[in-house]
């Protein structure tokens, strides 16, 4: 059994969902279950008209157009389109006459992407003699708590899941499961989501509980690069990175995977493929939980643009126990989120999301430190084999003395496959890509 996990881009219209269709019928004898994202931007859209339902205007002619249309196209009749279509519009008339709009009422209007999505794929699939069936996550026993648009997996699932698709897995049922990504339901039956991008987790969910050969993502480039090909011409597939390497990928700004996604698989063991579906025989790349050869000591380099990086420095409390905690408190009491930190006896350098409103952050460190703020920077950060971080450090750093580029603060985390650094968002492209030319040639 294989699960293959196609996102938005890849089901965006009628001949992309042809061309799903048959990397699909191409892995039929593997046993695949399929899951799905919505179509194209649809999740976005929905999100658009339920602002707009806030302010007393209920308009979903774009996404309904784009499903009927595609319907038209694949040449199928999808009654159940047409009921979600339906309700949708009964929702956001709701939502119209209240004027406002709740977490919980948020992701059940965003779930009838995903919906209608696994209908128009199985319903293709069947007439195309590919007998398929299409599954509400909840219908494979995917319960959450009701942490509403960030919600998270109860541990029943890892038997729920085998539950409701071992039948398919024995050869019993024939029909292809083509399951909802990204949603849930909680123990109450409110439908949740699972934060954006969750259908990867979604499917790791599946093939972990499933003990699948492997989980295949479906993306439209060579798997995971070595750097995003949009900044480095140069960029080239990573054949493989463990599990670890590609938590760490994700969370500075790859857009590989969903971070969370890698829970599952460090539990299960299963490998997750990233494949390129205009490629079908380009192998990819494969993460596992360790190496299967020699480490590599670099990985590949990625950046995340526009955060905040906070200066830190003791005044009242200089030496003294505490100021640490003293900090940190108070981040916790704003609830901001530190990506990364430096430290050093009497000052600490942080950074977080350049969205952060840290107007009473400020005020409450304004007591017992000087505090600087810029803004406009870059995070970059590489992945690699701590171990060899020496090393690492002296190319990478000749190689931007040379360029005659000064980074601003260096942190290397605990998890031992990532160092990282900051400049300004002016500079990172030029920093990532004379770091790609020192590690990579
Ligand atoms: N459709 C959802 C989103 O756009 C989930 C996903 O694509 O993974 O975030
Ligand atoms: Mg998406």
């Amino acid at each position: 059994m294989v699960v293959m996990k196609f996102g938005g881009s890849s089901v965006a219209d009628a001949d992309r969902i042809r061309h799903v269709a048959s990397i699909i019928k191409a892995y039929k004898d593997e046993k695949p279950v399929v899951v799905l994202s919505a179509m194209g931007d649809t999740t976005d859209h929905l999100l658009e008209a339920a602002d707009l339902a806030v302010s007393g205007k209920v308009d979903i002619s774009g996404v309904e157009k784009l499903h009927r249309e595609s319907a038209d196209k694949l040449g199928i009749k999808i009654e159940a389109i047409d009921d979600l279509l339906e309700e949708l519009t009964q929702l956001l008339t709701g939502i119209s006459m209240l004027k406002e709009l709740t977490k919980r009422t948020r992701d059940y209007l965003v779930s009838f992407g995903e919906r209608m999505s696994v209908r128009m794929m199985s319903a293709y699939l069947t007439n195309q003699g590919i007998p398929a069936k299409f599954y509400d996550a909840w219908d494979i026993g995917m319960i959450s708590d009701s942490n509403f648009m960030a919600a998270e997996l109860l541990d029943e699932v890892w038997e729920n899941i085998p539950a409701h698709l071992n039948g398919y897995k024995d050869g019993k049922d024939k029909e292809i499961p083509i399951v909802t990504g990204f949603i849930a339901k909680d123990k109450k039956g409110n439908i949740t989501t699972l934060g954006r991008g969750g259908s990867d987790l979604s499917a790791t969910m599946i093939g972990s509980a499933m003990k699948a050969k492997e989980i295949q993502t479906w993306k439209d480039v060579d798997g995971i690069l070595t750097a995003d090909p949009r900044v480095v011409k140069e960029a080239h597939p990573v054949p493989e990175v463990t599990y670890e390497e590609a938590a760490e990928l994700a969370y500075f700004g790859a857009q590989v995977l969903h971070p969370r996604s890698m829970m599952p698989c460090i539990k299960s063991g299963v490998p997750v493929r990233v494949k390129n579906s205009y490629n079908i025989e380009s192998p990819g790349s494969i993460i596992v939980e360790n190496h299967s050869g020699e480490v590599p000591k670099v990985t590949a380099i990625t950046s995340v643009k526009h955060v905040t990086l906070i200066d830190i420095n003791s005044t009242r409390m200089l030496g003294s126990a505490g100021f640490l905690a003293h900090v940190f408190n108070n981040f916790l009491k704003w609830g901001i989120s530190v990506d990364v930190i430096a430290t050093s006896e009497v000052s600490v350098s942080l950074t977080v999301n350049g969205k952060t409103d840290l107007t009473g952050l400020l005020q409450d460190l304004d007591h017992v430190a000087d505090v600087e703020v810029q803004k406009d920077k870059s995070i970059v950060t590489i992945i690699c084999d701590a171990d060899h971080s020496s090393a690492i450090l002296a190319s990478g750093f000749g190689a931007l003395a040379e360029a005659g580029i000064n980074v601003q603060m260096i942190s290397q985390g605990a998890s031992k496959v990532n160092i990282t650094v900051i400049c300004d968002d002016d500079e990172v492209n030029q920093v990532v890509n004379t770091l790609h030319k020192a590690f990579f040639g």
